[in-house]
């Protein structure tokens, strides 16, 4: 079992010619309202994966929340843990133009609500294999889980996106940090243009096991304990690579909350191996939550 603690956005996404620059009004096409946020992508992408899946995160009191609710129920996650606090969900609002350039507003809504936890949550959080967070919904919220699963022995997975230094109090309670290369930066506190290693070394400081995600070059392993590898992301056509981080944590973590024994070197390669074949074949198709793929369709491409 996994839970999910993190956010859930509408976003709002209309294709325009051009972007339009300040005080300028633009025309653009239909109107596309897709589902999104870190937190209800990656709890789609782990239950799609075949884990079951609790999301804890807050919706407004709106119609976005119905759509919002309807997307993750249909994807099988559980949704006792999603409250309905007063005010409007969190909404992206993103404007794309030919180049598929952007512009990206986001409102956190309900999300800026999830400030803390409850006794109910802290259950869920204890009997779970594997916690899953982002940093899309108030810091003291996922301190607060991460300190539960690490008391309870839960493997506390932090994809530290988007990225920022992060506290000692929840640092010392991750033990998998799921990053890019960008973010590893930023929460090392390094330059970007750090080599691989390096950034490698300075998270090792901060937490017992760091994965770091290479886009399609796939993504590379360390951990304290001495073990360094590197796999190679299965080979595609990639049309739209939103989403494709996200999937990739969603199913690194059930392949983590799936694994029996202790974490051998053989066990790690085939979690990444595995979650590589999710990112690469959310990667193949259009769309960002809705290209999120099925455990069949990631143990195909893990097979090739
Ligand atoms: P983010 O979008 O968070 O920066 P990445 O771009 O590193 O994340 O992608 C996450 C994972 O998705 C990669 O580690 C890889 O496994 C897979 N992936 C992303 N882009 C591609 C691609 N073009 N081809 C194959 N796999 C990809």
């Amino acid at each position: 079992r996994v839970v999910v603690v993190g956010s859930a956005n509408l976003d709002l996404v209309v294709s325009t010619p051009t972007l339009p620059r300040p005080g300028e009004t633009v025309l653009g096409d239909a109107l596309r309202t897709i589902p999104g946020g870190k937190g209800a992508n990656q709890a789609v992408a782990a239950a799609r994966a075949g884990a079951r899946c609790d999301f804890v995160g807050a919706v407004g009191q709106d119609g976005f929340a119905d759509q919002l609710r309807a997307n993750l129920a249909e994807a099988g996650v559980e949704l006792r843990r999603l409250r309905t606090v007063p005010g409007p969900s969190g909404v992206a609002l993103i404007a794309v133009d030919a180049d598929a350039e952007n512009l990206i507003v986001v409102a956190p809504g309900a999300n800026a609500e999830l400030t803390s936890l409850d006794a109910d949550d802290r259950a869920a959080v204890a009997a779970a294999d594997v916690l899953l967070c982002q940093l899309e919904v108030p810091l003291p919220a996922v301190t607060q889980a991460a300190g539960w699963g690490r008391n309870a022995g839960t493997t506390v997975v932090l994809n530290a996106a988007p990225a920022r230094q992060l506290p000692a109090e929840l640092l010392d309670a991750v033990d998998v940090l799921v990053v890019n290369q960008v973010e590893a930066a930023m929460v090392a506190g390094l330059a970007a243009e750090t080599g691989l290693d390096a950034l490698l070394d300075a998270l090792l400081r901060l937490v017992p096991r760091v994965v770091l995600t290479l886009g399609a070059r796939g993504a590379c392993y360390a951990d304290r304990f001495g073990l360094r590898l590197t796999v190679e992301a299965p080979t595609v056509d990639a049309v739209d690579t939103t989403a494709a981080g996200d999937a990739f944590t969603g199913a690194l973590a059930v392949a983590w909350a799936e694994r029996r024994g202790p974490v051998e070197p053989a066990a790690v390669t085939a979690a990444l191996r595995w979650a590589c074949a999710a990112g690469a074949a959310c990667a193949q198709r259009p769309g960002a939550s809705t290209a999120l793929p099925t455990r069949d369709e990631i143990d195909a491409l893990y097979a090739q």
